[in-house]
């Protein structure tokens, strides 16, 4: 499934692929984020024309809305949402746990309320599995839990041991229950424990001896301070094996990737590019723009004159903040296109910096640029 394909020599950092039968993907790569099965307001096509291998979608979401019989009639997501490249799925622990209403959590699994009209819901470990081998999504999560920041040590251990069991279980269970629209799916394991180091390396090592398909970093960029997410970014994936993919789920900004990246980790996602393009935010090479403030009134530029997107390549700034300021459609879409081509193609930079050994040349030189003007 995941092939290393070199380890960079001045850091940790490294160049691999992953085959699903939807496709390949390079990594590091970045995962843009379809929360309701869409990656917002952009056509799929764009988005792969940006560069996407592999878009990420949330269990908890599609289980609610539109639900797994439309799901399985329409015959697996790939098929319902015309998508053919791979997918990975999350649990849907992470929404249960900030999203859904009165939740209720056991060994067995958990009892929640849906956010959308509040029917009571039960979902154990092994549901978890069924649904995402229902949905067909190529990388697919077992069920964790995960706590809030700043959480105390004995919640941490409880959360993690309980993290362990269900992934135990997920497996066993996933082993015994093959089918569903794409037969081959690769399960991850989580790797949890909060900000304690011990915990983590005990949960770290409990799952590598289950030996997982690949391993995702929980529980981190969840409102904890940047430098305890990149001690445990180190602490985890230096316990992990070489040749399985990692996944720092959440992550991140573009410097957080950046040192996530130079610390062995593999594979991001985040709702960062969506989200701010939807409010006006664009991430460029020089910083965060913010597009509606005035500067931008007669400015004719490109809004990155380093981006090579359909955005920067046709617009002014001067247009895209009159479109926010129309509110039109417009204007949400082109800035979300931008910002996904843009840490679409900050992979792909890190990719060619990786493979000529300079990563943490590239790495510098791009954070000078991207801290050098404030252009908010
Ligand atoms: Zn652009």
């Amino acid at each position: 499934m995941f092939k290393l394909i070199h380890q960079e020599k001045n850091s940790r950092a490294r160049l691999g692929k992953i085959s699903t039968s939807h496709g390949e993907i390079d990594t590091p790569c970045f995962m843009p984020v379809g929360t309701h099965a869409t990656i917002k307001g952009l056509y799929p096509k764009d988005v792969l024309e940006s560069g996407a291998q592999i878009m990420l979608s949330n269990t908890y979401h599609l289980f609610l809305r539109p639900g797994m019989d439309v799901i399985r009639k329409a015959g697996g997501l790939h098929k319902f949402i015309s998508w053919d490249r791979p997918i990975l799925t999350d649990s849907g622990g992470f929404q249960i746990f900030s999203l859904a209403l009165l939740r209720k959590l056991s060994d067995k699994g958990v009892e929640f309320q849906s956010h959308i009209d509040g029917f009571r819901h039960f979902l154990s470990p092994e549901d978890i599995i069924d649904i995402q081998r229902d949905l067909g999504s190529d990388i697919i999560m077992p069920l964790d839990e995960c706590v809030h920041y700043p959480c105390s040590r004995f919640q941490a251990e409880v959360a993690m041991q309980r993290t362990i069991n269900w992934a135990k279980r997920s497996k066993r269970h996933k082993e015994e229950n093959r089918g569903g629209p794409d037969k081959k799916q690769f399960l991850f394991g989580i790797v949890q424990g909060a900000t304690y180091e011990d915990l983590r390396c005990a949960c770290a090592k409990e799952l590598v001896d289950m030996d997982f398909e690949g391993y995702s970093i929980g529980g981190v960029s969840v409102g904890e301070p940047s430098n305890l997410i990149y001690n445990m970014l180190d602490t985890t994936a230096s316990l992990l094996p070489v040749q399985r993919p990692r996944y720092a789920m959440g992550i991140g900004y573009p410097q957080d990737i950046l040192e996530a990246v130079e610390r062995g980790v593999d594979m991001f996602d985040c709702v960062v590019p969506t989200r701010y393009g939807r409010n006006g935010t664009a991430f460029t090479s020089k910083g965060k723009v913010k597009i509606v403030n005035s500067p931008y009134i007669e400015d004719f530029e490109a809004l990155d004159e380093k981006c090579s997107c359909y955005t920067c390549k046709t617009f002014s700034r001067a247009y895209l903040r009159h479109l926010f300021n129309a509110q039109e459609m417009l204007g949400l879409t082109l800035l979300s296109l931008h910002n996904v081509y843009f840490f679409l193609d900050l992979m792909r930079k890190i990719r060619g910096a990786i493979k000529d050994n300079c990563f943490l040349e590239f790495k510098n030189d791009f954070l000078e640029d991207y801290f050098s003007a404030d252009l908010l």
